[in-house]
């Protein structure tokens, strides 16, 4: 790892003015995933300092107001799995903080850092030290070693800029699902447009000079209900082979509004829209939540190795789907 300079931040605002005084500059939450990162020499441009978040005050609150949840940047996986606010009315989103990682992990994660994490992809993340560098597109090379390669965790629905690596991330699809905000020193952004692997080696819209402070989920409603589900090859600790998360209303046993997204197929959390279209106002049952796996794989364009991914994705929405009608 190269040497960089470790700054200790005590406001959001010294926070920025740190990333603005350094063009290769990185925040650090929990360090789970950054540190991976550093070490494997990831970047074209080695940081020359890393910011610590964790020293500013204030940003590791969980708080329910009428409005809905409201979590700071540096709330832990763990909190929010733990949490009884969120596991009564957000189920869906403690579930997913639940299944991320290992309890480790989960104790030093962050919820901000664990929706910036970069995308996962093993000729991306090969480390440096093990052979040299493997200087894929998203590494500022010519060609994808993935796709002619070895894809067996990679996207399903296609490369973005050249690139097949998928977006890891636990708590997106349940934020997605769960149509959430996420605040930043800058604005506040619609959780839909947060995600943009369209950008390159960088996995959200986050300018350089821009930090999350914070994650805000609206109240679903007394007749909400959402789920999570994940695959993995390994249930003590391991990335999702395809999660899904699920938030919807049920009005006289009909479904009033959906929303659906899938994770670890693409390089953004995919959005369900045709089978949201299909489930609005119909009743959930087996057989239309089913239909509505089919529908949101439509889409979808395996390659060689990983078209098992398919059915597993139809099968893991019907059945997120058929957790939100447990819930009483
Ligand atoms: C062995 C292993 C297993 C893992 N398993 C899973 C898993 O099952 N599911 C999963 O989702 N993830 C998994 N991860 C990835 C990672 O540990 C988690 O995503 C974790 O939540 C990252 O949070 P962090 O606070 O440690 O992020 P950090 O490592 O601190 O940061 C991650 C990225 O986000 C940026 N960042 C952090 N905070 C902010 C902020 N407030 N504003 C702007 N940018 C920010 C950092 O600059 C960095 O680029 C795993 C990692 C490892 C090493
Ligand atoms: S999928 Fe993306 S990250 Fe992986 S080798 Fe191809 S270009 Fe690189």
């Amino acid at each position: 790892m190269k040497r960089f300079k470790h700054l200790e931040a005590t406001s959001v605002d010294e926070a920025a003015a740190a990333l603005q005084q350094y063009d290769s500059a990185h925040v650090i939450g929990g360090g789970s995933d950054l540190m991976g990162c550093l070490k494997d020499n990831l970047w074209m441009e080695s940081p020359e300092a890393i910011i610590n978040l964790k020293t500013i005050p204030g940003l590791d609150g969980i708080r329910q107001d009428e409005d809905g949840l409201h979590l700071g940047a540096l709330v832990t996986l763990t909190r929010i799995a733990e949490s009884d606010v969120v596991r009564n009315t957000w189920p869906g989103l403690a579930e997913a903080a639940r299944k991320t990682g290992s309890p480790l992990l989960r104790n030093i994660g962050t919820i901000a850092g664990n929706i910036c994490q970069q995308n996962r992809c093993w000729y991306y993340r090969y480390p440096d030290k093990l052979g040299g560098r493997i200087d894929c597109v998203r590494k500022g090379g010519k060609r994808c070693l993935a796709v002619p390669g070895d894809h067996r965790y990679h996207s399903i629905f296609g490369a973005v800029k050249k690139c097949i690596a998928v977006n890891p991330s636990d708590t997106a699809p349940a934020l997605v699902a769960l149509d959430a905000l996420v605040e930043t020193n800058k604005r506040t952004i619609p959780i839909d447009e947060f995600f943009s692997a369209e950008r390159g080696a960088v996995s959200t819209v986050l300018e350089h000079e821009e930090i999350v402070t914070g994650i805000s989920v609206p109240h679903p409603g007394a007749a909400g209900r959402s789920a999570f589900r994940k695959i993995a090859l390994r249930q003590s600790i391991d990335f999702a082979l395809v999660n899904c998360a699920a938030a919807l209303t049920l009005d006289n046993g009909k479904i009033a509004t959906v929303r659906i997204c899938l994770n670890g197929v693409h390089n953004n959390p995919y959005r369900c829209i045709e089978a949201e279209e299909y489930l609005a106002g119909q009743p959930l049952t087996r057989e239309s939540a089913t239909q509505a796996g089919e529908l949101a794989l439509a889409k979808a364009k395996p390659l060689l190795f990983n078209t098992y991914k398919v059915p597993m994705a139809k099968a893991v929405v019907a059945d997120t789907l058929m957790d939100c009608l447990k819930q009483a």
